[in-house]
């Protein structure tokens, strides 16, 4: 089976020894500084990538309480398992306080004593760090953005005090450290650089040693080259690290956490997809495909833009609006993209569709759900074990 043979379109190919060759440098590299890495799950949650990702021994960072429950079933460790978010559920919090994770990543004071109120009901201590947004620009598209004031993520330096305060009192709440995430699809390495500086600064003004903290998370964020993901198929993970290393200045007892997601799983995985029409507009021609924002939201959410490869041809360079079959303006891939001479049944390849393309699927319109395919040392198969099956 290959790309070209009658697979029914669209589907998501994924390229798994890219994603293990990806998978060694990060761990390598953070191996260096002795840094963890927790995967943001919500960047794919198909357990094949999973699975690979829990094999190389990295914990799970969770924005909801189905993927603590998803993390678990997968066989992650609970110790190395993180959960984020501005709105955990009471439901969501009391079903992970059973399930004994490693701790919260506390986003509001409210939030914070909501904790204390269900862990003293279930005599349960409940593992805290604390969000704080830092005020950091990350230079990325606004939509992704979290770390400014008017961001809805984290807790202000105004009210870090009062949050402590209540950490050192409360008998349920177990401080383990601070968390910070500014952001996603960040290519420059300034941001983390300006985000050591304001840790440092936020470490010392509020004593955070004194209060018994014992790891300092950093989040995720690291980008991937979107426009040329072949010829740069690994983002820098070294230099990532080299930067933190290089700015931080927090005791060395401290052990520093990060959330990758998108620079772990990006560009392990394409979108393949037919093309259904082709279209005379004016002064432009739409190519018509029969994968649209429901399979790859990116686009229309964040006007992101994937290289797109036409697999079928090679001829004369022609220019094209690529556009998806799904009734909204927005549907569309990108305008005047070049591409060879593109007809009705041809394949393109929708570049660098690992994270935050099938994790996003809609089913919008009524779409039937696509399927992935997974590519090892150049054969494909499709996985349906029933044990494959995500558990939530
Ligand atoms: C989404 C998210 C991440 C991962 O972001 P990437 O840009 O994919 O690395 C990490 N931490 C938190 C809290 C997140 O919400």
């Amino acid at each position: 089976m290959d790309t070209t043979s009658d697979i029914n379109t669209p589907y998501y190919l994924y390229d798994l020894d890219l994603l293990r060759q990806t998978l060694d440098q990060a761990r390598q590299a953070a191996n260096q500084h002795n840094y963890h890495i927790h995967y943001a799950i919500k960047a794919n949650h198909n357990p094949i990538i999973t699975g690979i990702i829990r094999d190389y021994g990295f914990g799970v960072d969770c924005v909801s309480g189905n993927e603590v429950i998803e993390a678990i079933h997968r066989g992650f460790a609970a110790e190395k398992i993180v959960y984020a978010g501005v709105g955990k559920s009471d439901d969501e919090i009391r079903q992970t306080l059973e399930s004994d994770i490693f701790c919260f990543n506390v986003e509001s004071m409210e939030e914070l004593q909501v904790i204390d109120e269900i862990a003293s009901e279930m005599e349960k201590t409940a593992r805290v760090a604390l969000r704080v947004n830092p005020g950091v620009k990350a230079h990325t598209h606004k939509y992704i953005t979290t770390g400014l004031d008017e961001n809805k993520f984290g807790i202000h330096p105004l009210q870090l005090q009062e949050s402590l305060d209540l950490c050192r009192r409360s008998k349920w709440l177990d401080f383990k450290g601070l968390h910070f995430h500014i952001g996603s699809q960040i290519t420059s390495l300034q941001p983390f650089s300006r985000l050591c500086q304001r840790v440092n600064e936020i470490w010392e003004e509020f004593d955070i040693s004194s209060m018994g903290a014992t790891i300092l998370n950093l989040g995720g964020g690291l980008g991937v080259n979107y426009e040329d993901p072949e010829g740069d198929p690994i983002p820098d993970f070294q230099s990532f690290f080299g930067v933190i290393a290089e700015n931080l200045k927090i005791p060395d007892s401290i052990q520093v956490h990060f959330e990758l997601g998108r620079s772990l799983v990006a560009q392990c995985g394409n979108l393949i997809t037919r093309v259904l029409y082709t279209k005379k507009g004016v002064d432009k021609e739409f190519v018509i495909t029969d994968a649209g924002m429901t399979e790859l939201m990116r686009p229309s959410l964040y006007q992101a833009r994937h290289k797109i490869e036409n697999i079928s041809s090679s001829g004369e360079i022609c220019k094209y609006d690529v556009v998806g079959p799904v009734c909204e303006s927005s549907d569309v891939f990108g305008k005047a993209v070049e591409l060879p001479v593109t007809r009705r049944g041809h394949l393109l390849a929708l570049k660098s569709c690992g994270a935050y393309a099938e994790s996003m699927m809609l089913r919008y319109n009524m779409r039937t759900r696509a399927k992935s395919f997974f590519k090892t040392s150049g054969k494909i198969s499709h996985i349906t074990n029933a044990e494959m099956i995500s558990s939530v």
